[in-house]
């Protein structure tokens, strides 16, 4: 949001007026005493503490390291000197709050930003300081990515993420030479098990296939619901010939395990190892077709 700036009856700025951020409008003058603080809304005093008289024509505070501060206002103070911070420009950043006491929520986040303007009620250009507590805004952001991210019925990553994901690592590849493998996994027979135990069963499966999956893949495996009843995993510093291994750990978990309401449950595993010439696609379609030939040579059963 942006902070509008009006004059009230010809005084200068009534600052707590204007927003619920933290406002300080400071002297933008580099010589004589450095940057100075002309005044402050109510929102900076509650933030920072202390009365507001003991704030005008004090240092201002900007983040709340001390060194950081400082230096902070060193830079405000050269980019002042030499022009940078000229009519109209800003220098901005973010700053972790102190933690209140035995506090268990995270450290807020506070988003500050340092404008230059002229200001009605100031003879000189004045800098403007910002701070509003980004915290919320962040964690919400946070919460869209992962939903826009992640499979809703298995809670595994979902395909668009996936593919974003694969397009990194081949980039890895070419740059640093890091070998990687993907192995597609699909059910067998699958339409059998909705068809006589019901779709809600069918469900039952994927996520419990989903859980069986984490739970014997590393931290650093990706696993992904690709689509209906197949899955991808991504299996970083992995061979051909480890990943083929991972797929029949994985196949003989998936035939051993029992699954609420289904009776053996199989699936099909095709695994290809990344090449320097690979794209997305030539990889992907190398992999769909490995998972073809463990079909179609009897199911339950992996093919590279
Ligand atoms: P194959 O061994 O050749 O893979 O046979 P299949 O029956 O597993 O394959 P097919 O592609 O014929 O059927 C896949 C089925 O998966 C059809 C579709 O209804 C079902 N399916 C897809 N998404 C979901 C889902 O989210 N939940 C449930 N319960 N079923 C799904
Ligand atoms: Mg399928
Ligand atoms: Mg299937």
């Amino acid at each position: 949001m942006m902070v509008e700036i009006k004059q009230e009856k010809g005084e200068p700025l009534f600052l707590s007026e204007l927003s619920s951020q933290a406002v300080a409008v400071l002297s933008g003058l580099p010589e004589g005493e450095g940057i100075r603080i002309l005044d402050v809304s109510a929102e900076y005093v509650q933030f920072w503490g202390g009365e507001r008289d003991h704030w005008l024509g004090a240092s201002p505070k900007i983040v709340h390291q001390a060194s950081a501060n400082e230096q902070l206002i060193c830079q405000l103070n050269s980019a002042l000197a030499c022009g940078k911070l000229s009519l109209g420009c800003s220098m901005s950043g973010l700053d972790h709050a102190d933690e209140a006491p035995r506090s268990q929520a995270p450290r807020p986040l506070i988003e500050w930003r340092v404008t230059a303007m002229s200001m009605p009620g100031y003879a000189d250009n004045v800098l403007v300081l910002v701070q509003r507590d980004i915290t919320q805004r962040v964690e919400k952001e946070a919460e869209l990515k992962r939903l826009a991210t992640t499979d809703m019925l298995t809670g595994l990553m979902n395909r668009s993420r996936f593919d974003y994901l694969l397009k990194h690592e081949l980039g890895r590849l070419n740059r640093y030479v890091r070998p990687f493998s993907l192995i597609m996994l699909d059910i067998d027979y699958f339409k059998t098990i909705n068809d006589s135990q019901g779709h809600d069963v069918g469900d039952q499966v994927l996520r419990a296939l989903a859980t069986l999956l984490e739970n014997n893949l590393r931290t650093a495996d990706y696993c992904a619901r690709w689509g209906g009843e197949e899955f991808m995993i991504l299996a970083p510093e992995t061979s051909l010939d480890q990943a083929a291994q991972l797929a029949e750990k994985i196949r003989q978990r998936i035939s051993s395990a029992s699954f609420p309401g289904a009776e053996h449950v199989t699936v099909s595993l095709g695994v290809a190892e990344a090449t320097h010439s690979d794209t997305p696609k030539s990889m992907l379609k190398r992999v769909d077709n490995a998972l073809y030939q463990a079909k179609e040579s009897g199911r339950d059963r992996v093919a590279c």
